[in-house]
């Protein structure tokens, strides 16, 4: 049994993913391109952090 490799969710509102619904990006699923946006914002957000603080980890 392999789990969670086929049903996938939108990571900002949790919704699992619906087949011929909603959008792909960065290899995650998402309900619609709102949430889609809020991830792409997030990330920035976390690139921009990173960058200023002028660290690899
Ligand atoms: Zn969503």
């Amino acid at each position: 049994m392999v789990f969670g490799l086929f049903k996938r969710k939108d990571p900002i509102c949790g919704m699992k993913e619906e087949k011929g619904k909603g959008i792909e990006k960065h290899g995650k699923w998402f309900c619609s391109e709102n949430c889609a946006n809020k991830f792409e914002e997030a990330i920035k957000k976390m690139e921009k952090r990173a960058s200023k603080s002028g660290c690899c980890h």
